[in-house]
């Protein structure tokens, strides 16, 4: 059959959870062959995530782990100050691979796929059949209209990126997915909250022993953007409270 896609969502609590989450849930509802591994950064399993995802219809594991204190970005922090869902995605990793060796998983593949983000149904297709690591542009990120890998005769020499382009893998997490294979052969590699920023991408993918060489190029070459790195925007509660008073007070 069509090898499965294992795909890695860190989420956290906030106004638009259920919002990204709903409308994420309704891009995957239509990719044959996947299993959402959502793992929430929260001491608990809330209501809220549980409840949406016994009803979504999709095959799912759900995990959660916090993020200490100490790492956990505060609401007033600029996003870019501290890593995130880095605990989250390496609990997901930790399943993943004790469950792949449980039963026989493989062929599969695994994407690690934020919850906010906006994902085309045929970029399942092209991550489907990975041999080590598949990759392609992701639109709207680091601050251009999109970031790729550049590709010159069907091989990856370089990227396309304006932050660190000297990273030795300089493309956002959307933008690669890994064979499950790789994770078994390589089973202490994942991510880690001790390197600078945007060097998440590059821990995992040089702790799994890949090179530029072994990168497989996905979406005609890299010419197509079928994944963006979309933000929702944080909802303003400014009437809230206001609303509270005007209902204590009684109608008028
Ligand atoms: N996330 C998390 N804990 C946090 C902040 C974010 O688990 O404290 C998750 C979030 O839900 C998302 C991923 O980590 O799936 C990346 O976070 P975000 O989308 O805020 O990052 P950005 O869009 O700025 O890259
Ligand atoms: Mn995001």
């Amino acid at each position: 059959g069509l090898p499965m896609i294992y795909l890695i969502t860190p989420t956290h609590s906030r106004l638009e959870q259920k919002a990204d989450l709903v409308r994420l849930s309704y891009t995957l509802l239509h990719v044959y062959n996947i299993h959402w591994i959502i793992i929430e950064d929260s001491d608990i399993k809330t209501p809220v995530v549980s409840n949406f995802l016994k009803t979504s219809g999709l095959n799912y594991t759900h995990r959660n782990v916090k993020t200490p204190p100490e790492v956990k970005l505060t609401d007033t922090d600029p996003n870019w100050l501290k890593p995130r869902g880095v605990l989250q995605r390496n609990a997901g990793l930790q399943w993943l691979r004790e469950t792949a060796l449980k039963k026989k998983l493989e062929p599969a593949v695994v994407y690690f796929a934020d919850d906010d983000n906006t994902y085309s149904m045929q970029l399942f297709e092209e991550m489907r059949y990975t041999r080590k690591v598949s990759v392609w542009p992701v639109g709207l990120v680091g601050g251009l209209r999109y970031e790729s890998p550049i590709v010159v005769r069907g091989t990856v020499t370089g990227w396309f990126t304006y932050w660190k382009p000297q990273r030795p893998f300089a493309m956002d997490m959307a933008g690669f997915a890994v064979n499950v294979r790789l994770l078994l052969q390589h089973p202490n590699a994942q991510f880690t909250n001790a390197v600078q920023r945007g060097y998440q991408e590059s821990t995992l993918l040089s702790g799994l022993g890949v090179m530029l060489s072994d990168l497989e190029p996905k979406a005609n070459g890299c010419s197509k953007i079928l994944v963006w790195h979309t933000r929702t925007e944080k909802t303003k509660l400014k009437n809230e409270d206001k609303m509270k008073q005007k209902l204590g007070r009684g109608s008028d």
